[in-house]
This record gives C-alpha cells, sequence and structure tokens, in this order.
C-alpha cells in the first residue's frame, strides 16, 4: 500500500506521482517541430505536475490543431492511458475531449481538443476575484461537467482552478482526469475489459480542494469528493482568497447573497451532510442571488471618504452659534468702541478652535468640521491664511460668501486657502 504526505504548503501540488519515489519532473525533451505519431509539435500550452500540454498540428492535415499531452516521464504511461480511457467514456461541452492516445509511443502522448485561451487559476491570478454572475456562470459549467463525468461513473478526484479551462467564447471545461477514477459498478466493468490498472489505497488529489474522506488513506471517495473541490473553488472564486477554518463567503464578501454560504457549507460539509450530487448544485447554483444586497464594504468605505460639503444653512447656523457672544459683546452696554476688538476676538477664536480641534462650536452643533484638501486637520499657516482672507471678506460686506450659495462653490476665503467646510 502506497501512501504519501505532503505539507500546507504544498496545497496546490498534487499528492500522487512525481513526490514518489523514481520519475523524473524534467521530463523528454520537447521541442516546436518535434514530431509524435501524426502531429507535430508547435508551442508549450501548460504544465502540470504529471506532463507538460503542446498545441500541435497535424503532419498532414494542417489545418487540424489539437492539445497534446506528454507525461514527464514515460513511467505515467499507464496514468496516460487511464485519463484517456476515462476521457473518452465523459464527453459533452463542458469537458475537455479525447482525439487519441498512444501509450506505447515514446514518449507517450494523450492528443485532447484544444482549448485555446487560459486556465481558471490563469484568470484567478489576472483578476482576484470574479463577480457573482460570472463566477456561477463557470461554477455552474464545472458542475455540469461533473454531471457528466459522474454519469458515466468518473469521479475527477483532482478539480481545481489548473484543471479547469477556459476558451475565448466564455466556454468552461474540465480537464486532466489524471487522477480519475471509476466508481465500484464501472470499475467492475472496465476491470472485465481487463485494461483497469488502479493503485488502491494510494492518496491522490491536491490538499487544498480534498475532501476529507480523501485525506484518509483508508477513506471511501465517491462523487461527493469532486463537489466538496467545487466548494473551495466556489469560495475562491468570490473571495479570491483559499477559505481559512470555519470562514464563509459572507465573512470576506458580506454584500452577497447569504445563499452563497448555504451552498458553500453544503459543499464541504462532511461527507454524510454534503450536497448528494452534481445535480443538486446545479439546482443550487441556478437558484443563488447574484445582486448584492449589501452595500459592497470597499466601496461604502470610499464613500464614507469622499466627503461632503456642508450645506448654507448648516453653516449659516454654525456661523450664527459662534459669532453670537462677539455680537453681544459689540452690542452690550459696554459697547463703545468694541466693534473691532469684537471681530478680532471672534476671528482669534475661530482661528485658534479650528486648529486646535478642526472646528469650533458652532460647526460642533451643527456636525461640521473644516478640512484641508487631503480631508485632515487644517494646519496652523493655512487655517490663518483662511482667517485673513475671512476678514477681508466680512470687510467688503460679506461678498466672499457669495459663491457658497451655489451648490458645489466655496466661499472665496476656502478656495483661496484651500480648504472646505464638509459634514463630519
Ligand atoms: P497535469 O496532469 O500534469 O496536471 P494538465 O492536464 O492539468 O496536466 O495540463 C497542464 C496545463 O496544460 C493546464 O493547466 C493547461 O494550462 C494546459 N492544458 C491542458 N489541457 C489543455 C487543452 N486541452 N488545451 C489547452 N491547454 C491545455
Ligand atoms: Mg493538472
Amino acid at each position: 500500500m502506497e501512501q504519501s504526505l505532503a505539507s500546507a504548503d504544498d496545497a496546490e501540488r498534487p499528492l500522487e506521482g512525481p513526490s514518489l519515489e523514481g520519475p523524473s519532473l524534467d521530463g523528454p525533451s520537447l521541442e516546436a517541430g518535434q514530431r509524435l505519431g501524426e502531429w507535430v509539435l508547435e508551442a508549450p500550452l501548460g504544465r502540470g505536475a504529471f506532463a507538460a500540454v503542446w498545441r500541435a498540428r497535424h503532419a498532414a492535415l494542417e489545418g487540424r490543431r489539437v492539445a497534446l499531452k506528454v507525461p514527464h516521464d514515460p513511467a505515467f504511461a499507464a496514468r496516460l492511458h487511464r485519463e484517456g480511457r476515462l476521457l473518452e467514456k465523459v464527453s459533452g461541452p463542458q469537458v475537455v475531449g479525447v482525439v487519441g492516445l498512444d501509450p506505447d509511443h515514446d514518449p507517450p502522448y494523450l492528443v485532447m481538443e484544444l482549448v485555446e485561451g487560459e486556465s481558471l487559476r490563469d484568470r484567478l491570478e489576472r483578476e482576484a476575484r470574479l463577480e457573482p454572475a460570472e463566477a456561477r456562470r463557470i461554477l455552474l459549467e464545472i458542475a455540469r461537467g461533473l454531471a457528466l463525468a459522474h454519469a458515466a461513473g468518473v469521479i475527477h478526484r483532482d478539480l481545481k482552478p489548473a484543471n479547469v479551462l477556459l476558451d475565448q467564447a466564455g466556454g468552461v471545461r474540465v480537464a486532466d482526469f489524471g487522477l480519475g477514477r471509476l466508481n465500484e459498478a464501472a470499475t467492475q466493468e472496465l476491470l472485465a475489459s481487463g485494461s483497469l490498472r488502479t493503485q488502491e489505497g494510494t492518496i491522490v488529489g491536491t490538499l487544498r480542494y480534498m475532501a476529507p474522506e480523501q485525506r484518509d488513506p483508508q477513506g471511501e471517495v465517491d462523487a461527493r469528493a469532486d463537489l466538496y473541490a467545487l466548494g473551495v473553488i466556489l469560495f475562491e472564486l468570490l473571495t479570491g482568497e483559499a477559505p481559512c477554518g470555519g470562514e464563509v463567503v459572507s465573512d470576506v464578501r458580506p454584500e452577497l447573497d447569504p445563499a452563497w454560504d448555504d451552498l458553500y457549507r453544503e459543499l464541504c460539509a462532511r461527507r454524510e451532510k454534503r450536497l448528494e450530487s452534481a445535480a443538486a448544485a446545479i439546482d443550487r447554483l441556478e437558484r443563488v442571488g447574484v445582486e448584492p444586497v449589501g452595500p459592497d464594504p470597499v466601496e461604502a468605505g470610499a464613500a464614507r471618504s469622499v466627503a461632503v460639503p456642508a450645506g448654507l444653512f448648516a453653516r449659516w447656523l454654525a456661523f450664527s452659534i459662534d459669532a453670537l457672544p462677539f455680537v453681544l459683546l459689540a452690542l452690550g452696554p459696554l459697547r463703545a468702541g468694541r466693534g473691532l476688538p469684537a471681530l478680532l476676538a471672534f476671528l482669534l477664536y475661530d482661528l485658534a478652535a479650528t486648529v486646535a480641534f478642526g472646528r469650533t462650536a458652532g460647526k460642533f452643533f451643527c456636525g461640521l468640521r473644516v478640512v484641508n484638501r487631503e480631508g485632515g486637520r487644517v494646519e496652523g499657516a493655512r487655517a490663518f491664511q483662511r482667517e485673513a482672507l475671512r476678514l477681508l471678506s466680512l470687510a467688503s460686506l460679506g461678498l466672499g460668501y457669495l459663491p457658497a450659495l451655489i451648490p458645489g462653490l466655496r466661499a472665496f476665503h476656502d478656495t483661496w486657502a484651500d480648504t472646505q467646510v464638509v459634514h463630519d
């Protein structure tokens, strides 16, 4: 009985294959122009832990293009053979089609339909996270691919973003059935035909996407293992992150439909409680909402940081509250010769309060504050400049306040000092 272990760092690496002793990772040296059977290699398309995949053209029918999978080591010929047999059983629009196979060639190769585009892993690296509508579309297609495989008795066992291919027309195809396995009934059928070589007792798959029963060497793995992987992919597509602990989607994106959380929980539950079939996952996905149900916290934060300029009424009220004691002082019983000192005292008070607290008492009561261009507290020199300009404005019968009557414009002293009175 073979068994391999992996650390958390290996979460993205398959557990079966090159990590076991023997086969080399370098693979046969392949180059463009090289001929493999009827096919001529053109350019490398991708590389997995087991094989290199090349775009190739037919040697005689020059218009035909395919993807050719060549294992890193000829010792993987049996695995390649198995992958070809499984792909042959699972055909449909959401699964990469098999075109040919020569496990006895040196090097052995599998011929697949060419998917011109990128893997879902590449897409995630480009875009971090996807919008819910797009995530749902892709997940639905993967689930349909799984439904096709499961109906044919095939379990994928290594479903992950690197094994999902996206073509340029938006098509989604499940690829890399290299770790696929047949369920009991199909195994018996294939064993009878004498061509199945399995390694029972081997842990296969990729840690992050692996269901608990798949991590257990004695665990019994059935089609539900693929649904667990679908749940991990769901989390990654929506959040751009790998699930951590008991987190659900809404811990990262609270604005999304809570039905995403329910679906994620049901896909990543322990086997007995997990959704029972790909058909059930399709049904759930079709019903999950893609419109945000709450404000996006990122956008809400951005909106908060955009200061709302103070309305004229609030400013006038704040000004009245602030000016009142000074007006009383100027008009009171001791008024003779008090006008100018009262005005200067008012300006001094305004200056000191603005520098110390970012607002005067009147502004405090009206929920206003004075900010600089960056939205921060106004520095001393700038506050002084503002006050001096205000004095000019007041001296010219308050003409400098007039622009503030027009929404969006600031009083002259605010414009020149590059300050603004905003709502808190
Ligand atoms: P491995 O079994 O080594 O993981 P894969 O079958 O996953 O190999 O293929 C490795 C990479 O090659 C994929 O991630 C993808 O980028 C590319 N690839 C695989 N199959 C195709 C295909 N049919 N068309 C285009 N690119 C492919
Ligand atoms: Mg792969």
